[in-house]
């Protein structure tokens, strides 16, 4: 047997908020309550109602003094309301507002001269009600045929429908009254739940071989359902319950469809679902099943079974499934049911209610984690554990950080290591903290994340201690820049890389070549014995453009050079990148000049000669005067050695810094 079962099957919005009304007034022992009328077409409700004290009377000449009386879903005409009122007679109105936005309507249009049609069965009790609003004046029409025969008002009308009635006919009943009622105003109050049961039962009636409706005989949005399902599927069977129904061969071997009508409690449709499936089960299983009992306040582990945007639904080992509504997932709104749980997924929750004339076991996740959480935080307390949570906003006198659904508060003192002018760097991180304080009766968390980085630290430096030597490469955090150097996070220990160990080629401030939070590989150059001061190499050695240049440079070469720089003996030219030579004041012309600039301007491309290399003290001379034809060469002094001409100028020794 394959069993499809429609979603909208079941108790409705207006028919839910009713029963669960009732059922709280049944817990109410300071007060007697009755029913003006079954609260809804299923005889097992009602009767479970009245054997937990809810009374049913059909009229208020029944009623019992001190009683409160229950109005139920359909709605009563006003003439009830100024009785109860004038006899003092309390109540409780528990009438659908899609019922009381009809009873407006009519009453407005009826007060403002319009003849009032409803759509809908004469005899049914919303109906009634409906008509007591224009003071029973309304013409009332059940049927096509009606609408041919009837003598129908030609203005000024208002036309309203039974929450329950049959679209299809509605639709059909408009088109033609439309076309006498010509000035009319027309209110298509048929309810969205029993359109979208209908249409949906319609369509599973299309896909099955048999179909089962599930309500009660009385009930008219039931009837229409079998109507409609009657129309499509040629086997349809209409009970109250399965029970009702008894004999279950005719759906042997079949793709089954059930539905039911808006008064028809979910366990009654459960049970069915169970009879039908369960046939091959032995008597104990569905025993054992049924008796397992699940109360309010229990945790329960189940299965999850269905993920709707709205709600997840879990199998409890039960008759009943459990429901977690969406919002009872998470405390996170950012996420979606799907987020967090997944068909199959094993969950533990906590039952928030069980309605066993429902069939419906609430249940939350959000509540049971929530729970587990403040359970955790206090054990995490006593054993000194530490937690790890994200700073969430900065408050007067310090951080709040979120552990999960609980809000931690950190004094400004503890929230870090080091003093901070701004706690607001700290928003966004995740840190680590210990529980120092909890105020079980306010909830009240405090917490201390200080300590914690300090442990952390003075652990990290003893471990890296043990271990660091020199030309030991590491993966490090730059923390901040100085104009001499960047320091370097090394692993709970900070190193200097001095500016001149950055670059190959000259800076003139570390953040040219790094950043602050920038990950480096860096090696130790040397560590102060005295003062464990370390001093870190970051200039990758086979990138060194001395030795690049080692094997493409010689003594003679004619090469092209940029003019760099000039100072009164002569002028700085590159010839690789990184690489200087200097041209001397003498070999720069062929005659006597005052002044490089004579000459050459920066950035002037020009043909030298190397004419000497020193490869030790990496200097570089430079003729463009030996590139010129010897005629033209007057007599000049001598350029003096290359070595005589200074290079660059030093950059401050490690040792002379102040580490931070
Ligand atoms: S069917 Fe619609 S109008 Fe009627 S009780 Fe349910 S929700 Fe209200």
């Amino acid at each position: 047997m394959d069993i499809r079962v429609a979603k909208t099957a079941g108790f409705c919005f207006g028919v839910a908020r009713a029963i669960d009304s009732a059922y709280k007034c049944a817990e109410d022992k300071n007060r007697h309550y009755c029913t003006l009328g079954p609260i809804i077409h299923n005889a097992h409700v009602v009767s479970d109602l009245q054997n937990r004290g809810i009374a049913v009377v059909e009229s208020l000449q029944e009623l019992t003094p001190g009683v409160t009386v229950i109005i139920r879903t359909h709605g009563v005409p006003p003439s009830v309301y100024h009785e109860l009122e004038a006899k003092n007679i309390s109540y409780l109105d528990l009438t659908c507002p899609f019922v009381k936005k009809i009873h407006t309507i009519v009453k407005e249009h009826h007060e403002s001269g319009h003849r009032i049609i409803i759509i809908g069965d004469k005899t049914h009790p919303e109906v009634i009600g409906i008509n007591g609003w224009c003071d029973d004046s309304a013409l009332i029409i059940e049927s096509l045929e009606q609408v041919e025969t009837q003598d129908l008002p030609q203005d000024n009308v208002c036309i309203v429908a039974q929450t329950t009635f049959n679209k299809n006919i509605y639709k059909k009943i408009i088109f033609f009254l439309k076309k006498t009622c010509q000035s009319s105003t027309i209110f298509d109050t048929i309810c969205n739940a029993t359109d979208e049961r209908q249409a949906e039962a319609q369509t599973l009636a299309g896909q099955v071989d048999a179909m089962l409706v599930l309500g009660g005989q009385n009930s008219s949005n039931t009837q229409k359902l079998y109507q409609i399902c009657k129309s499509i599927c040629p086997e349809v069977y209409c009970a109250e319950s399965i029970h009702a129904l008894g004999d279950l061969s005719p759906f042997q071997n079949k793709r089954v469809g059930i539905t039911a009508g808006a008064s028809t409690p979910a366990v009654i449709i459960k049970e069915a679902i169970n009879k039908m499936e369960n046939q091959e089960k032995d008597f104990a299983t569905l025993l054992e099943e049924s008796l397992k009992p699940i109360f309010t306040g229990d945790t329960v582990t189940g299965t999850v079974i269905e993920v709707g945007p709205t709600e997840v639904i879990v199998d409890l080992g039960v008759k009943q499934d459990g429901i977690i509504p969406a919002s009872e997932i998470s405390d996170d709104p950012a996420l979606t049911p799907e987020d967090i749980v997944k068909v199959g997924d094993e969950i533990q929750c906590f039952v928030v209610r069980v309605n066993d004339v429902e069939g419906k076991i609430t249940l939350s996740k959000k509540k049971l984690d929530s729970y587990k959480t403040w359970e955790a935080i206090i054990k995490a307390q006593e054993n000194g554990d530490i937690l790890e949570g994200k700073v969430d906003s900065v408050v007067n006198g310090g951080v709040i950080v979120t552990y999960k659904s609980y809000r931690v508060f950190v004094p400004a003192s503890l929230a870090n290591d080091r003093f901070l002018t701004d706690l607001n760097e700290l928003v966004g991180n995740v840190v680590p903290f210990k529980i120092i304080d909890i105020n079980e009766r306010r909830r009240r968390i405090v917490g201390n994340i200080k300590t914690v980085l300090m442990a952390q630290k003075q652990e990290l430096e003893k471990a890296f201690w043990e271990t660091a030597e020199v030309g030991k490469k590491y993966t490090g955090i730059v923390k901040s820049l100085k104009n001499f150097g960047a320091f370097v996070d090394i692993g709970g220990v900070d190193g200097l890389v001095h500016i001149s160990e950055l670059s190959w080629s000259r800076i003139k401030h570390p953040s040219e070549v790094v950043n602050v939070g920038d990950a480096i590989e860096v090696y130790i150059k040397d560590i102060a014995d005295d003062t464990k001061r370390i001093s870190l190499g970051y200039k990758n050695p086979l990138e060194n453009p001395w030795e690049i240049a080692k094997a493409k440079l010689n003594v003679d070469d004619v090469v092209k050079a940029k003019i760099v720089r000039m100072l009164p003996f002569g002028a700085f030219a590159e010839i690789m990148p990184s690489i200087d030579g200097l041209i001397h004041i003498s070999q720069i012309a062929a005659k006597r000049i005052e002044k490089p600039q004579d000459e050459l301007s920066i950035g002037q491309e020009v043909d030298v000669k190397i004419v000497d290399i020193d490869w030790e003290n990496k200097k570089i001379a430079l003729s463009i005067r030996a590139l010129l034809p010897e005629a033209e060469a007057p007599a000049v002094e001598e350029a003096p050695a290359a070595e005589e001409a200074p290079v660059v100028e030093e950059a401050p020794a490690t040792e002379e810094v102040a580490a931070e």
